[in-house]
């Protein structure tokens, strides 16, 4: 598992973990090697900004296989992930922390979503009360996690109509907010945890 975190900014109140491509930027299916092919969302941008607004903490909680499919260096990786934080804070917002998990899922690590081990992490590291946070991926292996680690799942739907549809199946509707894209997750968020 790779961390970074930030300098301390402000103290958040409550947590946002974000999963990061599709999330924050478009995911590709050969995924992301270099900076030219992170292409954030503007809505993302937008709800990276309304989180620093609100004093809300956001971690990145984020699978990087290609790290050790050998797709990226590790030295590309942090200058890819340095720059997408100097874009954040261009657009306004910002982060906490970052958790990467470099593995192939042969590798069978601990910290590869669907397991909560790097949200677990990053409640152990910041202090975080699970039930108060929530975790918003494009993926079931993004709830499975949120839900593993206690916390409050939103599944982005905003993929639906590329054909990378999550199988709603393997996951449990009574658990999981479906948002079309990231701003409503903020506001629905907001709304319930109140000021
Ligand atoms: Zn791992």
């Amino acid at each position: 598992m790779l961390i970074w975190s930030n300098r301390c900014e402000y103290s958040p109140e409550r947590y946002l973990l974000l999963d990061r491509d599709g999330v924050i930027n478009i995911d590709r299916p050969d995924y992301i090697k270099h900076w030219n092919e992170f292409i954030f969302y503007p809505d993302a941008l937008a709800a990276l900004e309304q989180c620093r607004k609100q004093r809300i903490g956001v971690i990145l909680i984020s699978n990087q296989s290609a790290l050790n499919r050998g797709l990226i260096s590790l030295e590309d990786f942090w200058q890819l992930h340095h720059r997408m934080v100097q874009a954040i804070e261009a657009n306004g917002g910002t982060l906490a922390a970052a958790f990467y998990c470099p593995h192939r899922p042969e590798e069978r690590c601990s910290c590869r979503k669907p397991a909560p081990f790097m949200l677990l992490k990053a409640a152990q590291m910041f202090d975080i009360a699970m039930q108060e946070a929530v975790m918003i991926g494009d993926r079931p292996t993004d709830v499975q996690a949120a839900i593993a680690a206690g916390c409050r799942a939103v599944l982005l739907t905003r993929e639906l109509a590329t054909g990378q549809a999550p199988d709603s199946d393997s996951i449990n509707p009574a658990n999981v907010t479906r948002c079309s894209n990231l701003l409503a997750a903020l506001a629905d968020l907001v709304e319930s945890v109140g000021p």
